[in-house]
């Protein structure tokens, strides 16, 4: 006998912690904290994560209960190419609270497992920033809860009463990266997040708001594709570095780095029309903020 009453099979390109959330609301609850208790079983974050062994145990719980058979439900969900390499600055570049298209989740409401990447910062369709907080109330989204198919869980404002402002999309999306690229970019994030005190280890993950995202993947992006605003950008933080001396990530100056990642990508030597404005954090602490762990 099946444990929810009402059930869909997920959508194509729905994402596993989206299609939990949408199960539970349709019949009739709205928090995503509360499986353990209907499914009477453990659930740890990586039981939320495709392709990990917690998923596919989780996985042979769930099926029977939406009549699925457990190898048609693990179908749905493929892990997530580029979402982790080891050998990157930023290991795992999932983002694993709400962030979604609020014009997407009105016309179809289920969220789109791409809207969880930390590059994916803007709707392609709608050319609108993801909002992974309340426009209205400013609450961040940290739980994933039905009530956000339609507007605000904790204000309770409604997405259908805003209109969201239609902005260029940014060059780091438009471009189509090869994993080489993408894994640069991502290098080059970490760099722009404490250019000043480079000497610290990769990354496990981090959960970086989408303002701030938008902002970090602009800066990286132009540093590895203009060597004039590269230049400057080393020259800047030679300078406000009190040593005077560029920095290095793993014996390795950032200016070399830069040169060496930079030669992935097509390079544009015109002056940018935007001034040069670079807003580097200074505390070693804020970046622990960052961490999560798996
Ligand atoms: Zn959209
Ligand atoms: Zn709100």
């Amino acid at each position: 006998m099946s444990t929810f009453a009402i059930h869909y099979p997920p959508v194509i390109g729905e994402s596993f912690l989206g299609y939990m959330t949408r199960l539970l609301y349709i019949n009739g609850y709205s928090e995503l904290r509360l499986v353990p208790q209907i499914l009477n079983c453990k659930i740890y974050k990586s039981s939320y994560i495709p392709g990990t062994m917690d998923f596919s145990a989780f996985i042979m719980i769930l099926a029977p209960t939406i009549e699925l058979e457990v190898d048609k439900l693990i179908e749905f969900f493929k892990p997530y190419e580029r979402a982790y390499q080891e050998l990157r600055n930023i290991q795992d570049v999932v983002i694993y609270t709400p962030k979604f298209c609020p014009i997407c989740i009105q016309e179809k409401p289920y969220f789109q497992d791409s809207w969880q990447f930390l590059h994916v910062t803007h709707c392609t369709a709608h050319q609108v920033m993801l909002i992974d907080q309340c426009p209205y109330c400013s609450k961040k989204f940290s739980d994933w809860n039905g009530y956000l198919f339609e507007g605000c869980p904790y204000c309770g404002c409604k997405w259908n009463s805003f209109e969201f402002p239609i902005i260029d999309l940014p060059a780091y999306l438009l471009a189509s990266l090869d994993s080489e690229q993408f894994d640069s970019i991502i290098d080059t994030l970490l760099f722009t997040l404490r250019p000043n005190d480079l000497m610290f280890r990769s990354l496990q993950g981090i959960a970086l708001p989408v303002q701030e995202a938008t902002m970090r993947l602009e800066t990286a992006y132009t540093l590895l594709t203009h060597s004039k605003f590269r230049n400057q950008w080393i020259n800047h933080i030679c300078l406000s570095n009190k040593h005077f001396f560029a920095p290095s990530f793993d014996g390795q100056s950032v200016g070399s780095l830069l040169e060496k990642f930079s030669c992935h990508f097509p390079q544009q030597s015109e002056t940018l029309e935007c001034s040069f404005n670079i807003n580097i954090p200074s505390s070693v602490s804020h970046l622990s903020d960052y961490r999560i762990k798996l």
